[in-house]
């Protein structure tokens, strides 16, 4: 068997993963102890990349309205109607929405063709959605978008703060590096600033639950702090920098008073804080999509760029400020120029640029100036604009704010093109032309982390069916526009070659992005490198000094923080992100059982006493609504989450839940900077939903679900699971689950009604095996979770059993799934806890494995022992 070295295709960690295809055809994942991201770790998401590889769901073939069609007739519309646009519109009426789930090599050659050769900078990446701000904020300080450290300062930081950031779940690895540096140096600090109480709390000396978007008013005030008390690097800021002087007066207005008023935080808590990071010279300030996600986000990394300057922390073995980013290639993308105000190779629309990349890629009908941005995009898109759009390897029809006025502009856009490796995505359905893309483990080429450390992903599978690679298919759609030679690649290898060298092309040392010590390097055996990369990779940015402005100083930003958000009464304050084990929408993640063991269903998260002044109770259904959409989804009650705060995973789209698609809610408000939007401050409505019976199915298929009122489904070993609900009860149960479930009239039926409870259990079986069972009550359904998923791969099961709906003492109940590693349950935690002594994690794991592997689950299981221990002490 051959193992394949690549990388993980979800976060911006960019994860080395070992690949072993296996002689049943399944493949054996494991991390790659070689690689300096993780060093052999990964997260639950990297470690069931197996399981996510079936053909279930993949697009297969061109299609052409619904109807499969051969390539070339694909290819020859798509370059046909775009010709015929540009000819009769001008090119401004064409767009590409590419992502940051493509290769590089993918990238490179999308943006070559709308900026090089079609002529406009309409290209634009769902990136725009993930660390715009953040390019933004470097652009201004360093004049070049450069991320100036490495993983490696996290552990050699003596104070790291993580602002905006639930590294525990959306960057679990390098969490996990924390936790293994804190683990060997005990006084090392780490600071969390969130709303809300992440898992990630569960490491942190200090945790800061900020008002929303009050970090600004945080990081202006510590500059202020810094200032007044002399921490500051005298030398550095002379020499190096410029413009302090009007920063540090916006700031002096930011006494600790204000800031608390400004941030929610008590003045004890701001000095502690201040106190740390003056006092503690090696500190990084870690922030992703909590800082970035803001119509102040740019101002936001400003603010914690200008602390680093002021203390000269940047650039030197654990400083400094560090983006994180939340998918596989956001920094490719940004590399190639995948932004519509970025030109190519991290150049910008300047006459000398345009005229260099023009001569490089032998053009004279480059874009002469940034194109339309995400949103802006979308919006021209509803009014006419754009005509024709192509989108690539993501779902805005999901994921775009004001999610539902995206959809209906792409309904009314004239030509959509969708490349994607899976045919049921809520965009898809959308689409006049559907173009099967090749997946991980089929795709060839190269990714870049978040500490600029460009990988090989390379692929171990045959593409299936006639899925192509992204590269390929707009490599023939150019040449069917005429633009034969300039697109007339053969492989990844040749577009590796030329986006290096077109980095290297007239870089005198003028441009950050350099591969010039790639040049001609095998690709093939290419290992994790970080540019820029002249002659030997730099770990580190800037530490000598030198910046990319043109006097080569670093710019403080004069950072005004935006007034403080007072939402009107009855209104909440929306925050949206991600779960430990799902991935952006769900299209691969959403095939492992395990996966969705952890979270199976939408919810909110809001405080108890939000909660009670609602009526809203635990378990319950909740409507959340506004003037964009209305989302319904669980009530999480938990004093995790700020009173007038609530939180909504990203994730659940038409293809998981009735109602799950939340950014819907959220309002197309941008960065007036970066132009990304302000995805998690959303002002929403909440009210309980008037449910009349709650239900819960396993079946051995997935049923049609469309006669209940809601429904969430997700995968189970052997069928699926899924939550139901009602406002009116069903005239005729058995009609409904016959045709809900597909039931042939001569399978026989059992049913379980209690009068007193009004609960009702249906149960359907053949030769002893589970076919369906559904539970009903008027409150939500009890049942546990897990042990009616097992019935789903149990043998000769007993009718009545199943009807009871109670786990009997051969099929013990686990509980929810919290190790998705090892499928161990609360229940299962809770035991070794009371029953076996076990009092720390450690012992946990040694007694039921749980939080062994990737260890994403170990602050859970913490909270878990720590409850008991409470529990005890009462
Ligand atoms: S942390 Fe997890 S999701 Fe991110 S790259 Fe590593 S294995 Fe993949």
């Amino acid at each position: 068997m051959t193992t394949t070295r690549t990388t993980c295709p979800y976060c911006g960690v960019g994860c080395g993963v070992l690949a072993t295809p296996q002689p049943d055809g399944s493949v054996a994942i494991a991390g790659d102890p070689d690689h300096p991201a993780n060093f052999g770790r990964l997260c639950s998401k990297g470690s069931a990349l197996g399981e996510t590889l079936s053909l279930d769901g993949r697009l297969l073939h061109p299609e052409i309205n619904g109807a499969r069609a051969t390539w070339d007739d694909a290819l020859n519309l798509v370059a046909a109607r775009f010709q015929a646009t540009i000819a009769e519109h001008g090119p401004n009426s064409v767009a590409i929405y590419g992502s940051g789930q493509l290769l590089t090599e993918d990238y490179y050659v999308a943006n070559k063709l709308m900026k090089g050769f079609i002529g406009s900078a309409n290209i634009d990446t769902n990136s725009r959605l993930c660390m715009a701000s953040s390019v933004a904020g470097h652009k201004r300080a360093f004049g070049s978008d450069t991320v100036p450290g490495n993983y490696e300062d996290l552990e050699l930081a003596d104070l790291i703060v993580l602002v905006g950031s639930n590294l525990g779940w959306c960057h679990p690895v390098l969490y996990q590096r924390i936790v293994a540096a804190k683990a060997a140096r005990p006084d090392m600090r780490v600071v969390l600033i969130d709303p809300r109480r992440t898992v990630t709390a569960d490491i942190a000396d200090l945790h800061l639950p900020v008002q929303s978007d009050g970090d600004s008013a945080l990081f202006v005030g510590l500059l202020a702090h810094l200032s007044r008390n002399g921490v500051t690097a005298p030398a550095f800021v002379t020499d190096h920098t410029s413009g302090a002087e009007a920063a540090l007066l916006v700031a002096e207005d930011w006494p600790i008073a204000r800031v608390a008023t400004a941030t929610g935080l008590s003045e004890h808590a701001i000095t502690l804080f201040y106190d740390w990071f003056a006092r503690t010279e090696k500190t990084v300030t870690v922030y992703s999509q909590g800082v970035n996600q803001s119509a102040s986000g740019s101002d936001k990394v400003n603010a914690i760029i200008n602390c680093h300057l002021l203390t000269g922390r940047i650039g030197r073995p654990g400083m400094g400020p560090f983006s994180v980013t939340g998918q596989p290639n956001a920094m490719g993308g940004r590399e190639v120029g995948g932004l519509a105000n970025m030109l190519a190779a991290h150049m910008d629309f300047t006459p000398e640029a345009i005229e260099r990349v023009g001569r490089f890629w032998g053009s004279d009908n480059v874009a002469q100036n940034p194109g339309l941005k995400a949103v802006d995009l979308f919006a021209a898109m509803a009014r006419g604009q754009i005509k024709a759009v192509w989108i690539m390897a993501t779902n805005p029809v999901d994921s775009m704010p004001e999610a539902d006025a995206v959809r209906a502009a792409l309904a009314a856009c004239p030509f959509v093109v969708v490349s994607d490796m899976s045919a049921r995505t809520d965009t898809g359905v959308v689409a006049h032309v559907r173009l099967p893309a090749a997946g991980w483990g089929e795709k060839n080429g190269t990714v870049t982390n978040s500490e600029r450390r460009i990988s090989r992903q390379r692929p171990f599978l045959a593409a299936p069916g006639e899925a192509r690679p992204d590269w390929w298919i707009v490599s023939q759609v150019a040449q069917r526009m005429g633009f034969d030679a300039a697109f007339a690649y053969t492989s990844p290898a040749e577009i590796f070659a030329e986006h290096t060298a077109l980095s290297a092309f007239e870089n005198d040392g003028a441009r950050d992005f350099d591969l010039t010590g790639l040049l001609g390097a095998d690709y093939d055996s290419l290992t994790p490198t970080q540019w820029p990369i002249r002659n030997k990779p730099a770990a580190r940015m800037f530490g000598a000094g030198a910046f990319y402005t043109p006097d080569g100083k670093a710019r403080f930003v004069p950072v005004l923080p935006p007034p403080p958000f007072a939402p009107a009464p009855g209104s909440f304050i929306l925050n949206t992100g991600r779960v430990r084990d799902h991935w952006h929408t769900m299209t691969r993640t959403g095939k492992a059982a395990r996966l969705s063991a952890h979270y199976a269903e939408p919810f909110v998260e809001i405080h108890p006493q939000d909660a009670e002044a609602l009526n809203i109770r635990r378990a319950t259904l909740v409507r959340l609504n506004n003037n964009h959409g209305t989302a319904i989804v669980r009530a999480l009650v938990t004093d995790r989450q700020r009173r007038g705060h609530v939180f909504v995973p990203m994730h659940w789209t038409d293809q998981f839940a009735s109602h799950g698609r939340v950014d819907a809610l959220v309002t197309a408000k941008v960065d007036p900077v970066s132009a990304q939007p302000a995805l998690k401050m959303a002002l929403v409505h909440a009210e309980p939903v008037a449910v009349r019976l709650y239900g819960f199915f396993v079946a051995a298929h997935r049923p049609s679900l469309d006669t209940s009122d809601y429904w969430a489904i997700a995968e189970a070993p052997g069928g699926v699971r899924g939550e139901l609900a009602w406002f009116e009860e069903p005239a005729d149960w058995e009609a409904w689950l016959r045709s809900a479930f597909a039931l042939p009239d001569t399978i026989r039926m059992l049913s379980a009604l209690d009068t007193r409870s009004g609960r009702r259990s249906f149960a359907v079986m053949a030769d002893g095996k589970l076919i369906a069972a559904l539970y009903t009550s008027p409150d939500p359904v009890l049942v546990s979770r897990q042990w009616a998923v097992g019935l789903l791969t149990a043998d000769k099961l007993d009718g009545s059993a199943v009807l009871a709906g109670r786990p009997g003492a051969d099929m013990p109940d686990s509980g929810a799934i919290v190790c998705s590693c090892f499928s161990v349950g609360i229940n299962t935690i809770a035991a070794a806890v009371t029953g076996q002594g076990c009092t720390t994690v450690e012992a946990v794991g040694a007694c039921t494995k749980a939080g062994t592997n990737c260890g994403s689950c170990r602050a859970e299981i913490r909270g878990i022992i720590d409850a008991h221990r409470l529990a005890a002490a009462e």
